[in-house]
């Protein structure tokens, strides 16, 4: 079966690394409870970067 790419949820694009990970906002912030986003590695730094 072959392996279907995750679709990030703020590009949208269906990428093979696309991760799940805590928000990186929230993370960004410190703040705990993050809710667990499934991400490209750009999307996550740039969310990172704006929080
Ligand atoms: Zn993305």
């Amino acid at each position: 079966m072959p392996l279907i790419p995750h679709r990030c949820e703020e590009c949208g694009e269906r990428r093979p690394d696309v991760k799940r990970m805590p928000d990186p906002f929230v993370e960004g912030q410190g703040e705990e409870g993050a809710e667990l986003m499934r991400l490209c590695p750009p999307c996550a730094t740039a969310r990172f970067e704006d929080s």
